[in-house]
């Protein structure tokens, strides 16, 4: 019986912990303290203000170094939107907002139209395109019919051919009402879920539908998910249903005026418990029957506190190093990859910023690993006076690593060859980006193990590696824990 009186702690003042808390409270549940190791809450949705000037006049604006966007299919971010008072623009974008207008470019500048048949007509060019949208129709039917049941959040019994969890609500409803959003669980079995195992682009061509590999790569690859010949099917098609990949193509996502961050600020200051922040957690015990949590504040002091159960909403990889880490969770949070997602917000030259977004396609393959694969131009009104965010990938299974240094090195070369030339960098990170595991221990059923561990010594898993690493899915995983076991 869920009782709201225990004291729960929560890892991580993200999206994943925040809303873990908003759901807490909506089920009653006031006891409970969020632990946040920086001085922000939002995760990687952080928002930094940066001083512009333009045309003489000087200001500061929002920029983004981590979250941008969301789509119709956002149903939980939508949750904490309401709860927090802080709402999207978008897609259909008034003068002076931030918009996602975007284009492709070769990667020596030339700008490009790779879906626009009459631009640089040729046959190929046009039967490339037809045999395009035939495979589109193809994918969408498929997904409908044979892997009916993948449009739910998370992983649950995909392995095994069944499937489990809340409807993603692709149709645009998902069965959200103000008083019991969220009641829609669908279950049920479909041997042919198995096949999300595969690498995506195994995945696509035993399905007969590779092209479509060309729509996904941009909103996946670039944004730091992955390459299509090592990333499960399940994970791309989950986060890109077929749904949003075409609000993706008919560009009509959305983003927010004061950044993502604040959706997560403005949540945070509702709650009846605001995270407490530059408090991290270094130690975790779980004797019989309780929770021990030390946490290192500010003053460099030890604080340890006893509550009944613990979510953790921060990497498992990590969480068995400062944890009493059990065999089994060790085992399998060993298993976890993550992806080194490498960005930097920059200023250019006078008058020589990208005036719109970019697709730099040919960067986003195994072989051109480090290099600029999207640039992100925010405020259109700033014209080539916006400063813009310029990103890249590091990793791919069975290549080796590409440093920090060089990966900066080369997107400011790349960015120079494209007319870009860059002036001064802020902001620059590497992040622990989209944990997930291998084809392989998807297929061995890694997320069953994880679900089946769910709630072992009072402890609860949340955050990015239960569904996907984007805002939505990890909110909408929150939710799911918090329903199901709290
Ligand atoms: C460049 C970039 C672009 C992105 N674009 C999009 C997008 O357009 N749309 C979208 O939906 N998503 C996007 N995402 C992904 C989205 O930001 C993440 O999926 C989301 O932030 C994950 O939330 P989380 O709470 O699980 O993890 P995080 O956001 O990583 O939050 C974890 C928090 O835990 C804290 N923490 C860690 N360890 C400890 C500890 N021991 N003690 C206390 N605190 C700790 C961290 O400081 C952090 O604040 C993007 C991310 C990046 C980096």
């Amino acid at each position: 019986m869920p009782n709201n009186k225990e004291r729960v702690c929560i890892i991580g003042g993200g999206p994943a912990g925040l809303s873990c808390a908003m759901y807490l409270e909506k089920k009653g549940y006031e006891n409970y303290k969020i632990y946040e190791k920086l001085n922000k809450v939002g995760g990687k949705a952080w928002s930094p203000k940066l001083k512009v000037k333009h045309n003489g006049v000087e200001e500061e604006k929002s920029f983004e170094t981590g979250a941008i966007m969301g789509a119709i299919t956002y149903h939980a971010v939508s949750e904490m939107e309401e709860f927090g008072g802080y709402y999207h623009s978008g897609p259909d974008f008034k003068p002076g907002e931030p918009n996602m207008r975007r284009e492709f470019r070769k990667t020596t500048g030339e700008i490009d139209h790779p879906f626009e048949p009459k631009v640089n007509f040729s046959f190929g060019k046009l039967f490339g395109l037809l045999k395009l949208k035939k495979q589109m129709k193809k994918l969408n039917q498929l997904m409908q019919t044979k892997y009916k049941g993948y449009d739910c959040y998370g992983h649950i019994g995909v392995a095994k051919g069944e499937y489990f969890g809340i409807s993603k609500g692709v149709d645009g409803y998902c069965g959200a009402t103000k008083e019991d959003s969220f009641p829609n669980y669908v279950k049920g079995t479909n041997p042919n879920l198995k096949d999300l195992a595969l690498p995506f682009a195994e995945f696509c061509k035993i399905n007969g539908v590779e092209e479509v590999q060309r729509i996904w790569i941009a909103p996946f690859t670039s944004f730091g998910y992955g390459f299509f010949d090592e990333i499960p099917a399940a994970l791309v098609m989950k986060y890109l249903d077929v749904t949003t990949a075409l609000e993706f193509v008919n560009m009509k996502l959305w983003t927010w005026k004061d950044g993502t961050q604040e959706i997560y600020e403005s949540v945070n200051r509702k709650l009846k418990h605001p995270a407490i922040l530059e408090t991290e957690v270094v130690k975790v015990e779980r004797p019989e029957g309780k929770v021990l949590v030390t946490t290192k504040g500010k003053n460099g002091k030890e604080v340890t506190e006893e509550f009944d159960k613990l979510i953790v909403t921060t990497p498992l990889d990590y969480f068995i190093n400062y944890a009493d880490a059990t065999k089994e969770e060790k085992e399998l949070f060993s298993k976890i990859i993550h992806e080194r997602y490498i960005d930097y917000i920059a200023t250019f030259e006078e008058g020589k910023s990208p005036n719109i977004s970019g697709y730099l396609v040919e960067n986003m393959v195994p072989e051109r690993l480090g290099h600029a694969m999207v640039y992100y131009n925010r405020w259109q009104y700033l014209d080539r006076d916006c400063p813009a965010t310029v990103y890249a990938l590091a990793n791919h299974t069975g290549t080796p690593d590409v440093d920090y240094d060089v990966v900066m090195k080369t997107m400011d070369e790349d960015m120079k060859k494209v007319g870009f030339p860059i002036k001064e960098k802020h902001f620059a990170q590497e992040v622990y980006y989209c944990p997930h595991v291998s084809s392989q221990d998807y297929q061995d059923g890694w997320y069953d193990k994880l679900e089946a561990l769910q709630g072992t010594k009072n402890t609860y898993y949340a955050g990015e590696i239960i569904s996907f690493g984007d805002m939505e899915d990890t909110c909408a995983a929150s939710k799911d824990i918090v329903g199901r076991f709290f």
